[in-house]
């Protein structure tokens, strides 16, 4: 079956799932489109992806960009913080990764944890490249603020390194459903931080505000943190580099010296964050 043709079956079989982005009704697959009582309609992408947005919006990552995105995330990169998520999914059953860039982490918690998934991001070459992948996943570019889903549609949300909007979160999860957050702790990309910016601000990261706003509208969450060092060969620091929004704004000299001598290794340090019984 082609790939499009997959998609749909795939969406129909969840249906209803999906909300119309003008009027809010559910939506319903016919004839190979998504259309809701109201006769709005969103199409299946030759991929079999899906566009929810009403207007589209530029952002700054670029198809390079999100290539050596996937090129260090299928080196295993976010691997070990991956695994320790997908432990935490029960089988079969639904799961929303929020921004989920180009999919390789939502394929991965798709496959690994037997999950039905859907990924958005607002990035549309992002979704683009999502579509390539051969994981059952139906991947859609949506806004955060608006997102494209019936209430009590998933029992999971996961969020890896993407801005949280709690209200949309609990609204799309169902009670008792689950809600795993990644979020970068002090040590995150520490080599890329300490060489780029050395002596200034940005040599220094704290999650405190993004934790505390993640506990006040989550009290019960537990905190679980997660530390490696992932070896880097010589030529993969170059993706790593154009992969991480960090490096974007930095003194072009600093960039090239460290282009030109690599770590040979790379900090990563995060918390999961789980809220385990959403109470609604
Ligand atoms: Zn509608």
């Amino acid at each position: 079956m082609r790939k499009r043709e997959t998609k749909i079956h795939l969406a129909a079989a969840q249906a209803p799932l999906f909300a119309c982005p003008v009027c809010g009704q559910p939506l319903q697959v016919t004839a190979g489109s998504l259309v809701c009582v109201n006769g709005h309609v969103r199409d299946f992408s030759h991929k079999g992806t899906l566009n929810f947005l009403n207007q589209q919006v530029a952002t700054e990552y670029t198809t390079p960009m999100l290539a050596a995105r996937r090129r260090m995330l299928n080196a295993g990169l976010f691997t070990p913080f991956l695994a320790a998520m997908a432990a935490k999914l029960p089988k079969h059953q639904r799961l929303l990764d929020v921004g989920c860039g180009e999919g390789t982490p939502t394929a991965y918690l798709a496959e690994a944890g037997q999950q039905t998934a859907v990924g958005f991001d607002i990035s549309s070459p992002a979704i683009n490249l999502a579509g390539g992948l051969a994981a059952p996943v139906l991947f859609a570019v949506a806004d955060l603020a608006h997102l494209p889903f019936v209430n009590d549609a998933f029992d999971t949300v996961t969020d890896i390194f993407s801005p949280g909007n709690y209200r949309e979160f609990r609204r799309v999860l169902r009670p008792d459903g689950q809600l795993l957050k990644i979020i970068p702790r002090a040590g995150y990309l520490r080599e890329i931080r300490e060489g780029l910016y050395s002596g200034t601000a940005k040599a220094v990261y704290n999650n405190e505000p993004v934790l505390k706003r993640f506990l006040a509208a989550f009290p019960d969450a537990s905190q679980e943190t997660i530390t490696y060092d992932f070896p880097l060969a010589p030529t993969q620091f170059g993706d790593l580099m154009a992969m991480t929004p960090l490096t974007w704004q930095a003194p072009a000299d600093q960039r090239d010296q460290m282009l030109a001598a690599p770590p040979i290794s790379i900090h990563i340090d995060v918390d999961l964050l789980t809220v385990s019984h959403l109470v609604k």
